[in-house]
């Protein structure tokens, strides 16, 4: 298995566009040319990362080929190099990183228990490492609802003028899941074109915003002592 482009990308840093995230094809900012990086760039992502086939290409300098060579770029060290040290180590799956704690709350979230995977990978191991892509998108679906969710709770904050409270929520919910949240739904927030699913949430709020939201009345009498 060749290794996770995306992961690779974010290893070194690299800016990704938070909502290209889920899909196949995830964009960020060219650590090569630096076109997008600068004044009044703010929201291009020139650098495309397949993460099927593990690809990568920039639309801007044209700079592109597989996982194997955008490490040797970023790292400035000869492709081979990078080829030995991944034939050394065996590579580990993504999924395989994820904490007891985020695969309880997977769990929770799907209601589907998880296979003996140690047994599976004796088995078959192609099998096991097709399973693993499979569990490893249902945690991708996982954190977009995560941050949906997330992005709601920032809206119901601005609009009910408890912003504050809001964001210590969403960073609280970031503990849990040990994953980030506030950066990402602040980007979608500050982004000019927001994705469809935002639309419904500002509109959903709305709703209630035209029932008044008042203090609580105060007892008659008891300010003036
Ligand atoms: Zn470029």
């Amino acid at each position: 298995m060749l290794p996770d482009i995306v992961g690779i990308a974010e290893q070194h840093g690299l800016q990704i566009n938070p909502y290209s995230r889920s899909r196949e094809e995830v964009a960020c900012k060219c650590p090569f040319c630096h076109e997008d990086s600068k004044p009044g760039k703010k929201r291009r992502y020139y650098l495309s990362l397949n993460s099927k086939d593990q690809v990568f290409k920039c639309w801007f300098c044209k700079e592109s080929g597989g996982v194997f060579r955008f490490i040797s770029l970023l790292e400035n060290i000869p492709e081979e190099n990078v080829k030995q040290r991944f034939r050394k180590r065996r590579i580990v799956h993504p999924a395989e990183r994820l904490s007891q704690n985020q695969r309880r709350l997977l769990r929770e979230h799907t209601g589907v228990r998880e296979p003996n995977w140690k047994q599976m990978r004796e088995r078959d191991f192609s099998y096991y490492m097709r399973s693993l892509d499979l569990f490893w998108d249902s945690w991708k679906e996982f954190l977009m609802k995560e941050q949906r969710d997330a992005y709601f709770q920032l809206i119901v904050g601005i609009k009910t003028c408890t912003y504050q409270n809001y964001i210590e929520k969403i960073r609280q919910r970031e503990r849990e899941i040990e994953s980030p949240l506030l950066e990402s739904v602040l980007q979608i927030y500050s982004c000019a074109s927001r994705p469809k699913w935002t639309e419904v949430a500002e509109r959903f709020v709305d709703q209630f915003k035209t029932k008044p939201v008042s203090p609580e009345p105060k007892k008659a009498g008891r300010d003036g002592g």
